[in-house]
């Protein structure tokens, strides 16, 4: 039997823009419960990330100095890298990417419906 690895996220501690420590968690969960689950499973992938990330944890949170959100768990870069080459195409990286310049889609993470996308990279 193959054993299934599991992604490997790196906590960020501080502001990425002011370095500061106080970070208020905004919204929480699992990848592999509610509407997230739901679109991973259903997205078109080549490598099927779900298995990784099972039971793993998802933190977004504001930074109370200078306001800015950002997700508090990142992959580490190897599995960031796995992401890019294995899980999704050039083509869904841009409409990916397009869809996380808009600020109001920052804070609904949590309301996501199955067409929509989800971030844990390093942006
Ligand atoms: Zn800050």
């Amino acid at each position: 039997m193959k054993e299934v690895e599991t992604a490997a996220f790196s906590e960020r501690t501080a502001c990425l823009s002011c370095g500061s420590n106080k970070l208020l968690e905004l919204s929480t969960g699992r990848f592999d419960e509610g509407a997230l689950k739901t679109f991973i499973e259903e997205d078109p992938w080549g490598e099927h990330p779900a298995p990784f990330l099972r039971g793993q944890r998802w933190s977004y949170v504001a930074c109370q100095d200078c306001g800015l959100a950002f997700h508090r768990n990142i992959l580490t870069p190897e599995w960031n890298e796995r992401r890019f080459s294995k899980w999704m195409s050039q083509e869904e990286i841009e409409a990916f990417e397009k869809r996380f310049k808009t600020p109001a889609y920052e804070f609904s993470v949590i309301d996501q419906t199955s067409s929509d996308r989800w971030d844990i990279s390093d942006t």
